[in-house]
């Protein structure tokens, strides 16, 4: 099979698979994108500029790794398939736009959740220049990753992701609509968050069970001053625990006292009978401030 033929147009993939009898593992979440207009969206939706740095989680058989490349990107891949480094290595391009494609490509295998960011790349990348994230995420440790680029000492300056559909609503969502809740919540407090395209499952080998949508995750300049996180966060996730009741109902566990829940409520401007996914940010906020630190 002819070089040209990009990896992500399923007639290449396909040749690949059958190669290396591959066999995608659901344990490590492997659904290959082989819809080369998918992949090419995802790339602008990371706007990909010449020489950018871009971090990828998960490179697979490397059909959006090739596209990063074929864009400018240097890219930094971690991935914890073992069969894949060989496979890797003999379909991705040898040259990308008369580099080697040692000088524009590094491959780790590494668990993301483990990575060390600084001791990781500091040999490939410049780390005082912007980095980029860019993945078709394993759908199964989702959240865990955004989390955990979010906690990274590393700041970077997008997060473009392809995740579940139903996850993309719940980190975009408004208050007062189903999807609203802690992760969106815990996620728009640090994150502008944007739901860039859809995409079908067609567009994968195998087909997930689900539709996807790719985020683009953008660190908030000027975050809401949510006082310390983890109570804010803790405080949001208890006036969640029973969404189907009022606000009210969900915080007594925390403000036992009906008369001080009450002068809260007063307080706050918040009607007796409102629900959690009716407050927004701030209110959880002004909310969370009043709330007593659990004691660990
Ligand atoms: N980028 C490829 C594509 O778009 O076709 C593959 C995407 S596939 C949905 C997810 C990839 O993440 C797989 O290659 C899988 O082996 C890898 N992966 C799963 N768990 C991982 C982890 N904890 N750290 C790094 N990579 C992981």
């Amino acid at each position: 099979m002819s070089n040209e033929i990009p990896i992500g147009s399923p007639v290449r993939t396909q040749a690949i698979i059958n190669r290396y009898f591959m066999r995608a593992k659901k344990s490590l979440g492997q659904n290959f994108l082989v819809d080369l207009t998918a992949i090419k969206g995802i790339v602008e939706a990371a706007d990909i500029q010449p020489d950018d740095q871009v971090i990828e989680i998960g490179p697979g058989i490397g059909s959006l790794t090739e596209q990063l490349l074929m864009a400018g990107a240097k890219v930094f891949a971690y991935e914890v398939d073992d069969n894949l480094p060989e496979i890797l290595q003999n379909e991705l391009p040898k040259e990308v736009n008369g580099q080697p494609i040692a000088e524009r490509f590094e491959l780790m295998m590494k668990d993301i959740l483990q990575a060390d960011f600084a001791a990781d790349l500091g040999d490939f990348f410049d780390l005082t220049k912007p980095i980029k994230v860019v993945a078709n995420l394993p759908y199964y440790i989702t959240t865990p990753i955004i989390f955990f680029l979010n906690k990274a000492k590393l700041k970077f300056v997008s997060l473009t992701l392809m995740m579940q559909k139903e996850v993309a609503e719940r980190l975009c969502a408004k208050p007062g609509t189903k999807a609203y809740g802690p992760l969106t919540i815990a996620v728009q407090t640090q994150m502008q968050v944007e739901i860039a395209l859809s995409v079908k499952s067609s567009s994968f080998i195998p087909r997930p069970q689900v539709d996807s949508s790719v985020v683009v995750l953008t660190p908030l300049v000027d975050k809401p001053a949510i006082g310390d996180a983890e109570h804010f966060n803790w405080v949001v996730k208890m006036c969640f625990a029973q969404r189907r009741k009022t606000l009210n109902n969900n915080l007594k566990p925390l403000l036992p006292v009906a008369t001080e829940r009450a002068q809260v409520f007063a307080e706050l401007g918040l009607e007796p009978k409102v629900r959690p996914e009716q407050l927004s940010i701030q209110q959880f906020a002004q909310l969370a401030q009043r709330i007593p630190v659990r004691k660990s």
